[in-house]
Parts: C-alpha cells; sequence; structure tokens
C-alpha cells in the first residue's frame, strides 16, 4: 500500500475549486511513454500550470502498469529538478471496475474515474458510489460520468453518444458523493470526432464542426453551481499537424476536433478539468514523419522520440497558455 500523499501528489479538490472560481480548467494530459511524460511536466513546468497525468486501461497495458507508474510518481521530483514545483494528479482514466480504481488508489493515484455511463443509471450511481466510499476513505478524488462520448479511446469505445441529461445530474451528484462529473455535450474520443456530413465547410473547403451543446452545460450548472465539469475528448485536431502528417506520407482523412474558441469558452465555466490526447499524438506523429522521411537513413529513436516530445511540448504549452488558461496557476 502507497498513499500518493508519501510520494508528493495531490487529489483535484483544491485544485478544482480554484478553477471553477477562477474560470481556468486543469489540463489532463494522457500518457504511456517516458517521452510523454517529459513532454507535460517540461510544458507545465514551464508554465507554472497545475497538471492531471491521466493513465488509461490502454496505457497501462501498453508501458506496464508497474513502470508506468514509477515513471508518474517520478514526476514530482523531475518537476523540482526543472525548477519548479508544480500540484501533480495521478490519476485513472476510465476505470471500469471497483476492483481496477481500488488497485490504483492502493499503488499511490490520487485521483480515479469510474466510469459506469454505459451502465443503467442505478448501476452506475451503485459502482461510483462503491468506488467514492474506498477513495474517499483515503483522501482521494473521484471523477463519474453520465451520458456517452461517441468514438474510440485505447478501451473505451462508444457507436453512438447521447448527451448528458441535465435532469439526472443533481440525484448523480447527491447520491454518489463524487468529486466532478464528466459530461456529453457533444466531445468525442479520436482524432474524427465528426463524420463529414455533420460539418459544414468552409470556402477553401475546412471541414467546420457543430458547436458544443452549450445549453445543456448551463442546465447543468444550473442544477449543481459550482459543480466540478469535466470535458473528455477535447482535442482540436490542429490542421497545420494534420497537414504535416499527410505531407510527409500519412493519410488521415476527415479529421476534424473541438475548436479552441469553444474550449475556451467551457473553460471559463464550471468545466475545470478537459482531456487532451489525441492532439498530442498527432503532434508526435507528425514531428516523427518529418524527421525520418527527410533523414531517410535515421535509425536512432532519439532522434526522432526528441523531436517529437518537443513537439508534444509545445503543444501542451500552447493549451495552457491560450486554450485551457491554467498557466500561472501552479
Ligand atoms: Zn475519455
Amino acid at each position: 500500500m502507497t498513499s500518493y500523499k508519501e510520494l508528493g501528489l495531490v487529489n483535484t479538490r483544491e485544485l478544482f475549486r480554484k478553477a471553477v472560481a477562477g474560470g481556468y480548467a486543469i489540463p489532463a494530459y494522457n500518457f504511456n511513454n517516458l517521452e510523454q511524460l517529459q513532454a507535460v511536466i517540461q510544458a507545465c513546468v514551464e508554465t507554472r500550470s497545475p497538471v492531471i497525468l491521466q493513465v488509461s486501461s490502454g496505457a497501462r497495458k501498453y508501458a506496464n502498469k508497474t513502470l508506468l507508474r514509477y515513471l508518474a510518481q517520478g514526476a514530482v521530483e523531475y518537476a523540482k529538478e526543472l525548477g519548479y514545483p508544480i500540484p501533480i494528479v495521478l490519476h485513472l482514466d476510465h476505470g471500469d471496475t471497483f476492483e481496477l480504481c481500488k488497485e490504483c488508489i492502493d499503488s499511490g493515484f490520487s485521483s480515479v474515474m469510474i466510469d459506469g455511463s454505459h451502465h443503467p443509471y442505478e448501476k452506475n450511481v451503485a459502482l461510483t458510489k462503491q468506488v467514492v466510499e474506498y477513495a474517499h476513505a483515503r483522501d482521494v478524488t473521484v471523477e463519474g460520468e453520465l451520458g456517452v462520448l461517441a468514438g474510440v479511446e485505447d478501451d473505451v469505445s462508444a457507436e453512438h453518444s447521447h448527451y448528458t441529461q441535465p435532469d439526472q445530474v443533481q440525484d448523480f451528484v447527491k447520491k454518489t458523493g463524487v468529486d466532478s462529473l464528466a459530461i456529453s455535450i457533444g466531445t468525442s474520443h479520436g482524432a474524427t470526432k465528426f463524420k463529414p456530413e455533420q460539418c459544414t465547410r468552409t470556402p477553401d473547403g475546412v471541414l467546420v464542426p457543430p458547436d458544443l451543446r452549450f445549453d445543456i452545460l448551463e442546465e447543468v450548472e444550473r442544477r449543481i453551481p459550482g459543480f466540478p465539469i469535466v470535458l473528455h475528448g477535447a482535442s482540436s485536431v490542429p490542421v497545420d499537424k494534420v497537414k504535416q502528417i499527410n505531407s510527409y506520407g500519412g493519410k488521415l482523412k476527415d479529421a476534424v476536433g473541438i475548436p479552441e474558441s469553444q474550449l475556451r469558452r467551457a473553460a471559463a465555466s464550471a468545466v475545470c478539468k478537459i482531456n487532451i490526447d489525441s492532439d498530442a499524438r498527432l503532434a508526435m506523429t507528425g514531428a516523427i514523419r518529418e524527421v525520418l522521411a527527410k533523414n531517410p537513413a535515421e535509425f536512432d529513436p532519439r532522434k526522432y522520440m526528441g523531436p517529437a516530445r518537443e513537439a508534444a511540448k509545445e503543444l501542451y504549452k500552447h493549451k495552457n497558455q491560450d486554450v485551457l488558461g491554467s498557466a500561472g496557476h501552479a
């Protein structure tokens, strides 16, 4: 048993309280390997931003759960070495069972998500409550979810989304005791968030996605004022990254994300955690493709993973400074 407090990590409670009051959102970045973790911590130290390090089930399988955990738990010391100790949360993304959440809590996570959104409502309530009771006894915070996002994210996939029903949120929060709530208002997992037929096109052919459902967000806020809200699937799929990938041999088709202006608007509201994963994947892939296309004789992984790390870091800095507004709040 390892408590996150011995490791210098923090839970989300105080961070979310400040973020809701200050009209910004805490970035939640997924990582699967050393370079992604370095990029996240470097970017957040340089922009003086708190950060939520997210580990998904897919990441635990890919990198080995023990290695991944030690990597994340080293991040606190790493930030200090870089010259500024930022608040770091180690969070389980999309926990699907009580056992998985318990295992993460027992091994030093400071926050977990229990995603019961695909279950019938009453089962979601019961499962979430069970995790909350175990977590709160150890001062670990819990994120629940109501409503289902479309798209594919590691092990999480849903054919069809359905929006969060605002008339459920008050009851859910009260019955479960969760610390934050992920809602579905039109974001989705992956790099292709909308089909072309759902979008309009600008004269030069750029796909413009439909707006997020701010009416649902406002209705949720009215029911549970000041309660921390979470947005998943909030990558913007930058046009320049898609272009870079495709001009160096990639074949990404019709990738379209959430406009950053809409995320800024959400961050200024009760949305206090925004999950971004696909954008960093695109940034890294673009950098790697470019290096290898320009230097076909290169075979030192540091020569392409290094630029990939740099590209991800610049992207995270941009998100903290220009989209989420978390820069300067560490
Ligand atoms: Zn998600």
